[in-house]
């Protein structure tokens, strides 16, 4: 195997073979001769790269650099734009939105605190502009990293011919390599049966609705749905949140759930639970939704956040010799690789956690495993995630009911709810959540849960001692900094008395 330099000038891969500059950088040759051997196996030499990503987002481009760097002839496609969901339809936009979107809130506080305004006035399409040149920006900086670190970006969709073969969709151009990683991600998944649906969008035309709508009604009731809830009530639309289930954020604990529900509604959002479309239907002044329940809302817009899905469809994966799940999921080990012995899959498209940082310790730990021998594998415990809602929240461990299924003994809980000092000249009700989740027998904190102003900066740090298992005694003899929300963390002192239905 030839093995470049970090160091080593960009030359066209494939030796001797005829290549084309596609762009500064970006080589790519017309069809692979290199021949097979006698087992069916191509020599290593013959290979156009060591490794091919398919996909630049969270995963795939940490893959694709830290390979690069370490030596490796390394090329990455992408069929859209390079930053992959993260960074250009969802964490990164989605939090500009809900920083956007906050701002009335704040106003609303600081008119409390003295302040006045003649004509407080939002600008959404002066917002826009400003988020997508920043959107470009990353994107760009995710685009010249991967240059910078030697890895040849092919600008389309791949799709596997075999398990060492990739085509260039609609370039007529195929591209070997000894080994693939899939890093594909999800896309978002809506009910293609339901009458009316093409009137309906998803997260991904939310970022650039060419207006701000009067109203809207978003179906869903996970993160991306309370999140897009908050920001479009947050802007003065008339926002609505309909969701089949019993309560939002399912699998969060419950008090959580019950919490946030009732604090996103004093926020202004109409929830209704239990309850989903029958209909969706287009009229001169909007969209009908028509609900299970019999009622029939009118509005501008309206957004299905019902679910995303493994970015699969035609990837070819069958002529590589790679098996998905009854999801569509990518099958793979611990160390994540697929079906196919050169394989592996890494991100949202394995559908393990899907969360950005996830994607990219996946991501080290593929390059780890493979190039370093190293085998690795990422711990799923103790990840800590945030919920950008209005107020958000902060997750990190486990939920009451699950530390009651998987504790040895007792848990205990430790709760308070409390006004953040913030709204003390406000007037407003709003109310902060804080739990700790306690093994009685160990005495380890193994669950933190906040909803109220700065969770999501809470729980990084709470999630240190949690992954670190520190008892809550240890908390305890933590001293308080005053005065903020995050001291009754080290402060919690009474047991709330057992109860086994909670969540
Ligand atoms: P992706 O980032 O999705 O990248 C996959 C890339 O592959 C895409 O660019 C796609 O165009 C490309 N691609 C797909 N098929 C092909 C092909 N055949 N050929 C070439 N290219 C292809 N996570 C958090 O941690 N925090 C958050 O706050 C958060 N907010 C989110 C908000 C929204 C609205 C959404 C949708 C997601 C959010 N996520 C959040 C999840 C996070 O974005 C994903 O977990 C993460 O991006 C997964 O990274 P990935 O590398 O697996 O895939």
């Amino acid at each position: 195997m030839r093995v470049r330099s970090p160091e080593a000038p960009r030359r066209p891969p494939g030796g001797a073979h005829a290549a084309w500059l596609l762009a500064p950088g970006v080589y790519m040759r017309g069809a692979s001769a290199a021949l097979a051997d006698a087992s069916g196996r191509r020599p290593l030499a013959d290979y156009d790269y060591d490794l091919f990503v398919i996909g630049a987002g969270s995963g795939g481009v940490r893959a694709a650099r830290l390979t690069a760097l370490g030596g490796k002839r390394v090329a990455i496609a992408e069929e859209f734009r390079v930053g992959g969901t993260c960074v250009i339809r969802g964490c990164v936009p989605k939090k500009f939105m809900v920083m956007a979107s906050e701002v009335s809130h704040a106003l609303e506080i600081a008119e409390g605190y003295g302040w006045s305004f003649d004509k407080a006035k939002f600008d959404w399409p002066a917002f826009l502009e400003a988020k997508d040149v920043e959107i470009a920006r990353l994107s760009g900086i995710y685009a010249a990293n991967l240059g910078k670190a030697g890895v040849d970006l092919v600008h389309g969709r791949a799709v596997l011919k075999d398990a060492h073969t990739v085509e260039i969709l609609g370039k007529n151009q195929t591209i070997t390599a000894e080994k693939i990683l899939i890093a594909t991600g999800g896309r978002p998944w809506k009910p293609e049966d339901l009458p009316g649906i093409e009137y309906a969008i998803t997260s991904e035309e939310a970022f650039h609705l060419p207006e701000l709508p009067k109203r809207i009604l978003i179906a869903g009731g996970g993160y991306i749905a309370v999140e897009f809830a908050g920001i479009f009530a947050g802007l003065g639309v008339e926002t609505t949140l309909i969701y089949r289930g019993p309560n939002i954020l399912r699998g969060f604990d419950d008090d959580v759930r019950a919490h946030l529900a009732g604090e996103i509604e004093k926020r202004g959002i109409k929830v209704i639970l239990g309850c989903q479309h029958t209909s969706l239907e287009k009229t001169e002044t909007g969209i009908v939704n028509h609900l299970g329940n019999g009622m029939a809302i009118e509005t501008d817009v309206v957004m299905f956040a019902t679910g995303r899905v493994p970015h699969v469809r035609d990837l070819g994966l069958e002529a590589a010799g790679v098996k998905v799940d009854d999801n569509g999921a990518i099958c793979v080990d611990a160390c994540s690789k697929t079906t196919a012995d050169n394989i592996w899959a890494i991100g949202d498209v394995t559908d393990r956690m899907n969360l950005t940082p996830v994607a990219i310790r996946e991501a080290i730990a593929f390059h780890e495993t493979v190039y370093r021998n190293k085998p690795t594998h990422f711990d799923y415990e103790a990840v800590a995630t945030a919920v950008f809602s209005q107020p958000p929240v902060g997750v990190v461990g486990l939920s009451e009911s699950e530390a009651r299924h998987s504790c040895p003994g007792e848990v205990d809980v430790y709760v308070t709810r409390f006004r953040p000092m913030k709204y003390a000249f406000t007037g407003s009700d709003e109310r902060m959540l804080m739990k700790l989740v306690v093994d009685a027998t160990s005495q380890k904190v193994v669950g933190v849960h906040i909803v109220g102003p700065e969770a999501p900066e809470m729980i990084q740090l709470a999630a240190i001692a949690v992954k670190a298992g520190l008892t809550k005694a240890q908390w305890d003899a933590t001293c308080a900094v005053h005065p903020t929300m995050a001291e009754e963390l080290v402060t919690l002192k009474e047991k709330q008395s057992p109860n086994t239905n909670a969540g």
